[in-house]
């Protein structure tokens, strides 16, 4: 006896485009011998499907289950349908407007098959670097327009060979309607030039770049999301060369080598950190410094980590394939720009930094850097979010209005919503270089168009001067909707985690605008997506010089010294005064006095630099987060806090810096060691906002902590308040998406402006 027929409509919706959806569905429909259709819509993947019963359930159970590699599944409907006359499984063509809505996948490290054939000697596309499938491969950045298909991207250069096509056409093959498919005789090719732009007279242009990286040139190197600048890690003079050149002083450049094994050879890798390198993602890990290695010193000179990443592109993995095995791979900019993306710009703005350029003839149309994360608290704590991972959307627990939110001024990114989704966009950078803000602009514009979003609302900084402000004031027929910049930071985490509860957000940081005008960064706030109330704060002290004493740490450790002494901190037995010209402090306290250019701020980055700057550790940083960043790194493991105390005026805290300072200068002058020192300040901080947190638990009875800003980015202090609130049974939430930094704040923004809206 057989059983009857029967028919389901399957919607599929999530990244289901540009992922070999079709294709994989019409394999896994072929196995169980069903018939019906498949087609992309505007509401995703739609699948009518017949067959038997039996065939029916194990066809939507692989399918949910195991999905082609890139997809992700967001969520699934099943209709019953009457069974139809078919005689077969169709794939139905693509009809453009209906596919605007599917998602774009991002671009993704070559798949372990595609690097196979590429180092065998009998496959056509043996060693050629533009080699990809349906499962790997760029995709975000070579997109212009949508649908996903290969006129609308950089691809259309290229007419594919009547083998690529054969492919491309083939239901069954691995790179059926792979759009950038290609190979040596049709696809994109890699030229040598040297760097007055003249070609290079060389068969092998890859391998003549290995022998020039060997030899100790700089070699710019055109990627998926832009240019690197390449070296010889281990050549010292050529890595000090590279900084010199590129006026980078003193941040960590990252380094890319072929595998795990070379990787352990001058950094430890836990199993957790080697499977996020290998990820198809493959960002730059944070990863421990082995001491001694090999690596040249300036490398990350005054770093315990070392920025790692494998190779994601098959030329990576051609460059790699032989000495120099550990590349310096840094963005191909001069510090403060954006990389550089187009041929004739990088010719044009590297030319006194590289040597050689390896360039290819494959246009990259939307920028993306690196990804860079650390492992910190038991989870993946992003800190660049970029190539890799965007475009994937952050799904929420609800449909919202399409939004703009334009971000942080610092490490600008922008937010844009559809219904249930937040696209949050690849690190753009810092707005105040004129390149950058060009670049914001360009990443609206491409964002809304292939996302095919037309914003109703922009949500933007409180601030009134940030340049993105600016932006949103000229925009004409939408919604403006200001965002306070730590409820955005706070309600950014909630979103991640699908909250929207009350929950007390301790939001750190180094600068954002306050309600009050004043510079916050260390506060305490009982947060919802739709407002906010501050219970507790760092005690305001003066910023003297304002931005200055963001760049020149010792201007804040001589305002916390006036306000934990006063004048006697004259009679201060500390290297630190001997340090300073008494002149300058003397400049200093008076600015301070008469209140010049001085703002007043909470902010807990600003008590981290003070600190550091009274140890010693530095006066003047070159990037924002430096003397943090080194305190952090040389912190010994200690539990034995200084002493603290806040006031407490009804159900408001506010934190004193004074018995910390005192202790902390007591200390130094006593010759205790700068790592005890920040140990003892990290113990600090940890504690008396463990203490302080579960006081403001009991006064509100909310019992979930949310933990967002830039200085969570230190995972000593990420990881033992996380720890220490745990023990004490409250639930504790970060960023395991977007970052705790700036870079994430769009999203709290969006989120804040859907619930006001
Ligand atoms: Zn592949
Ligand atoms: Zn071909
Ligand atoms: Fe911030």
């Amino acid at each position: 006896m057989t059983s009857p027929i029967i028919a389901r409509r399957f919607e599929i919706q999530g990244i289901v485009q540009g992922v070999g959806f079709r294709p994989h569905v019409f394999q896994l429909a072929t196995k169980y011998h069903l018939t019906g259709s498949v087609a992309n819509t505007s509401a995703g993947v739609i699948i009518h499907a017949q067959g038997l019963p039996e065939a029916i359930d194990a066809f939507h159970h692989d399918l949910v289950k195991h999905p082609p590699p890139l997809a992700h599944i967001a969520k699934v409907n099943v209709y019953h349908q009457a069974p139809e006359n078919c005689e077969a499984f169709t794939i139905t063509k693509s009809d453009g407007t209906a596919e605007k809505s599917a998602l774009i996948t991002p671009d993704t490290s070559v798949c372990e098959d595609c690097r196979q054939e590429m180092f065998d000697p009998g496959d056509r596309r043996y060693r050629y670097p533009f080699i990809n499938c349906t499962n790997c491969g760029p995709r975000y950045t070579i997109i212009c327009d949508i649908p996903y298909d290969r006129p609308n991207t950089s691809m259309r250069e290229f007419e594919m060979c009547p083998a690529c096509q054969a492919e491309y056409d083939d239901p069954t093959d691995r790179r059926f309607h792979a759009q950038p498919n290609a190979c040596p005789v049709c696809g994109p090719q890699v030229t040598l030039f040297d760097h007055r732009h003249r070609p290079l007279e060389d068969g092998d242009s890859v391998q003549k770049a290995i022998d020039l990286l060997t030899e100790g040139y700089i070699v710019a190197i055109k990627g998926l999301g832009g240019f690197h600048l390449a070296v010889d890690a281990t050549n010292e003079s050529a890595v000090s060369r590279l900084r010199q050149r590129k006026v980078r002083e003193e941040k960590p450049l990252a380094l890319m080598t072929a595998n795990l094994k070379t990787i352990r050879r001058f950094a430890y890798v836990t199993d957790v950190e080697a499977s996020v390198l290998a990820s198809r993602q493959r960002p730059i890990v944070l990863l421990h410094k082995r001491i001694p290695n090999e690596i040249a010193p300036s490398v990350a000179p005054r770093s315990n980590d070392f920025g790692v990443m494998l190779p994601y592109t098959p030329l990576h993995y051609l460059l790699l394939d032989q000495e120099p095995i550990v590349l310096v791979m840094t963005s191909g900019n001069r510090t403060d720009e954006p990389i550089a993306i187009a041929n004739d710009d990088a010719f044009d703005r590297l030319a006194d930094i590289a040597d050689y350029f390896l360039v290819h003839n494959r246009d990259i149309y939307l920028r993306s850097d690196d990804s860079l994360v650390r492992l910190a608290a038991g989870g993946v704590r992003p800190i660049r979010r970029a190539r890799g991972y965007v475009p994937v959307p952050v799904f929420l627990h609800h449909e919202v209005p399409p939004i703009l939110a334009l971000g942080a001024e610092l490490k600008n990114t922008v937010c844009l919503t559809k219904a249930d989704r937040a696209f949050v966009s690849q690190h753009i950078g810092d707005l105040e270089n004129v390149e950058t803000h060009r670049f914001f602009i360009k990443t609206i514009d491409h964002l809304t168009r292939i996302l095919d979003i037309h914003p109703e609302i922009v949500a933007f900084d409180m601030h009134p001067d940030y340049l993105n402000t600016d932006y949103a004031r000229k925009m004409t027929g939408v919604t403006k909707i200001t965002v306070q910049h730590h409820h955005a930071h706070i309600v950014s985490a909630m979103a991640e985690h699908g909250l929207s509860e009350p929950v007390i957000g301790l939001a750190f940081d180094g600068t954002g605008y306050g309600t009050d005008g004043h510079v916050w960064g260390g506060e305490i706030l009982i947060v919802t997506p739709d407002a906010f109330k501050r219970v507790g704060q760092l005690a305001y002290v003066p910023m003297p010089g304002s931005t200055a004493a963001i760049r020149e740490p010792w201007r804040m450790a001589i305002s916390y010294l006036d306000v934990a002494f006063g004048d006697n901190l004259w009679n201060l037995n500390l290297p630190f005064m001997e340090q300073i010209d008494p002149e300058k402090i003397d400049i200093i306290r008076r600015m301070i006095a008469r209140g010049l250019n001085t703002p007043q701020t909470s902010s807990l980055g600003r008590l981290f630099d003070g600190v550091a700057a009274l140890s010693g550790i530095r006066h003047r940083v070159t990037f924002e987060g430096q003397a943090a960043m080194e305190m952090e790194g040389m912190a010994a493991e200690t539990k034995t806090p200084y002493s603290y105390e806040w006031e407490e005026t009804g159900d408001y805290y506010l934190i004193r810096p004074e018995p910390i300072i005192r202790d902390v200068v007591e200390s130094l002058a006593a010759g205790v060691s700068v790592e005890i020192v920040a140990g003892r300040f990290h113990a600090t901080l940890i504690r008396m906002f463990t203490e302080l947190t579960i006081r403001i638990s009991q006064d509100c009875g909310i019992n979930q902590i949310v933990l967002s800003g830039g200085v969570f980015q230190n995972a000593r202090l990420l990881t033992g308040l996380t720890d220490s609130l745990y023990a004490k049974d409250l639930k504790v939430y970060t960023h395991s998406i977007v970052p705790a930094n700036d870079g994430g704040i769009c999203l709290g923004q969006a989120m804040v402006a859907a619930a006001l809206a």
